[in-house]
């Protein structure tokens, strides 16, 4: 039995789930391979907040806030049912932090408002500062929405242990006489913190350990917040508290109870926690880049490049050449649900139209520095 698609792409959480409906947009016949599932990995996790990011105009910041407008409008159009667009307070941590927000204030560009101490305390938050209130933000329910995006598009739960290419297309032979043999033109890696299907190193991909708990609770709780940690709006009578800081945790682990107990305890800074009884426990990994910026293009071939061209590790700057067919779209960091649909968007477009990929996005950007700075010194 032989399968024929334009595109496979392996990982369904956001990253693989948005590329596939984006593609899928496009007239392309699409299957996604996961070896666990959609969202087992890190989307499963997510408290999924989609809200702008706040600072001092970064590049970052312009980028994640184009990411955003995209991706309220995207989840608005595709499962509103499961964006629920409760608006997002940010507070500061302290009184250092409360400085900062009044500068930050002239950067915020989407739609926002100040919450003051007396605005928060009605509703129901204890606060010590001005805070900033974003009225388009709110958080998905991370696996309904992969689920959705995925809904009309072949799936199947399949480990790819290596990528195979022959005749011009990629490979993935059965694995038994039930399985078949599947054929593509175009492979895009789409597996969060585990990068090792092709070369990656030079992207520097890492990943970030967290957890989030669901808890039952009574509270009227009407808008979700982050300070720190994230508190998302009671629906349905369940609050969602979520935080991914842990770097040190390198290796996928079973969820530990007492790290949502935790989050409850630092959240009863900010709202009353007395009868927040944990429903359901995640943890899961998120990918990041070297710069915070998303990985979004074509994968280099660097056992190639490192041969034909040694002076690279000396400053030569000679022409990228990649391996053939195989993308990449990867380092959402701590915002999956913010970038994911415009990066898929914009790598769709690539694939299938030929449109250039945003430079501050494109994963070429970290290759040259790589080979200076890590090959040349080994
Ligand atoms: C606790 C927590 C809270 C978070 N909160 C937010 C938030 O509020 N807002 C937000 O935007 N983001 C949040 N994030 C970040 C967000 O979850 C990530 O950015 C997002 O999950 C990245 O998605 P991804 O598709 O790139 O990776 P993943 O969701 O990790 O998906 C990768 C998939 O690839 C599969 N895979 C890997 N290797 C293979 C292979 N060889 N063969 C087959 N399948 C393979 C895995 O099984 C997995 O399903 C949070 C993350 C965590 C952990």
């Amino acid at each position: 039995m032989l399968k024929l698609y334009d595109t496979i792409i392996i990982g369904a959480g956001i990253a693989g789930a948005t590329a596939a409906y984006m593609l899928t947009q496009q007239d392309q016949k699409v299957l996604v391979l996961d070896k666990k599932g959609i969202a087992s990995g890190g989307s499963g996790a997510a408290g999924a907040f989609v809200s702008p990011k706040i600072g001092k105009g970064s590049p970052l910041q312009t980028l994640t806030n184009e990411a955003f407008s995209f991706a309220k409008e995207f989840y608005l159009k595709t499962c509103p049912e499961y964006f629920h667009q409760t608006g997002v307070i940010r507070l500061p941590k302290d009184e250092v932090d409360a400085e900062k927000f009044s500068e930050y204030e002239k950067f915020n560009d989407t739609a926002y408002e100040i919450y003051t101490k007396e605005k928060l305390d009605a509703l129901g938050i204890q606060a010590h500062f001005n805070s900033f209130y974003f009225p388009d933000a709110g958080d998905c329910d991370a696996v309904a929405v992969c689920k959705n995006l995925l809904s009309d598009i072949d799936i199947m739960m399949v480990e790819v242990m290596v990528l195979h290419r022959e005749d011009n297309a990629w490979i993935i032979v059965g694995q038994d006489a039930l399985f078949p043999t599947i054929k593509a033109k175009n492979i895009i890696l789409a597996t969060g913190h585990e990068s090792n299907l092709s070369d990656l190193r030079y992207m520097g991909i890492r990943g970030t350990w967290g957890t989030r708990g669901d808890f039952n609770t009574a509270l009227e709780l009407k808008v979700s917040m982050h300070q720190a940690m994230s508190v998302g709006a009671n629906i349905d009578g369940i609050l969602k508290l979520g935080a991914t800081h842990e770097k040190e945790v390198k290796e996928v682990q079973p969820c530990r109870e007492a790290e949502a107990l935790s989050l409850k305890e630092k959240a009863s800074a900010l709202i009353e926690t007395s009868d927040l009884a944990l429903k359901e426990l995640f943890c899961g990994m998120r990918a990041g880049s070297k710069d915070y910026f998303p990985l979004v293009g074509k994968v280099i071939d660097v056992a190639y490049m490192l041969e034909k061209y040694p002076e690279i590790v000396r400053g030569a700057k000679p022409e990228f050449s990649y391996v053939e067919n195989l993308y990449i779209l990867n380092g959402l960091g701590g915002r999956g649900f913010v970038f994911a649909p415009l990066m898929a968007k914009w790598l769709a477009q690539y694939i299938v139209e030929g449109k250039e990929i945003d430079k501050r996005v494109n994963a070429d950007r970290l290759f040259l520095k790589w080979c200076r700075k890590t090959v040349g010194s080994i």
